[in-house]
């Protein structure tokens, strides 16, 4: 802050006046909020997915974090949770699905099919990895990975979202960008 001192007078003159105050940078406020109401994409092609549905119920409750709710359109939804095997007929609907998420936009590869292929990473037809397709930024591993797991991996979704620079940090965007230019 530039106006360090105005800032510290104001404070002061708030809590003089028996005010609660917080006070923290505009990245920590924004993220704060970012990072506790990520809204997930519907969307799973496979066994992991029944997983995946289970979050969403009583016993696992993931609305409790703020991650619902599942939202059927990617304009609406912050991240991807890809929970299931990709086949490579599917690839390219992956891939505009990920173009579709509005900025900033994020990807778990949940269990084994979706991290390197799985169980089928012999064969001709399945994508050994979405990572082939999209960025990534959470890996959880399993076959298929139980609910308590994704939730975990969630919150190390939640996690980089808090330290997430928006103004002097890395462009996530231009990174982004990189990944996708360089798999076309
Ligand atoms: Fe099914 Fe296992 Fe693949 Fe998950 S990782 S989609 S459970 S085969």
């Amino acid at each position: 802050w530039k106006d360090n001192e105005y800032i510290e007078k104001l404070v002061k003159e708030l809590k003089d006046n028996g005010t609660n105050v917080v006070v923290g940078t505009l990245d920590n406020i924004i993220n704060w909020g970012r990072s506790n109401s990520i809204w997930p994409l519907t969307f799973a092609t496979s066994c992991c997915g029944i997983e995946f549905i289970a979050l969403g119920a009583a016993r696992y409750d993931m609305a409790r974090f703020g991650w619902e709710v599942a939202r059927a359109s990617p304009r609406q939804a912050d991240f991807m949770m890809v929970a299931g095997t990709i086949v490579h007929r599917m690839a390219p609907v992956v891939r505009r699905l990920y173009d579709q998420l509005a900025e900033p936009k994020y990807v778990i590869a949940c269990g084994g099919c979706a991290i390197s292929g799985g169980p089928f990473k012999n064969s001709y037809h399945v994508v050994k990895g979405v990572e082939e397709i999209i960025p990534v930024d959470v890996y959880v591993p399993g076959c298929p990975p139980r609910p308590e797991a994704m939730i975990y991996g969630i919150m190390q979704l939640s996690r980089k979202i808090k330290v997430e620079k928006f103004f002097g940090g890395v462009n996530r965007q231009e990174k982004q960008r990189d990944f996708l230019e360089s798999h076309p």
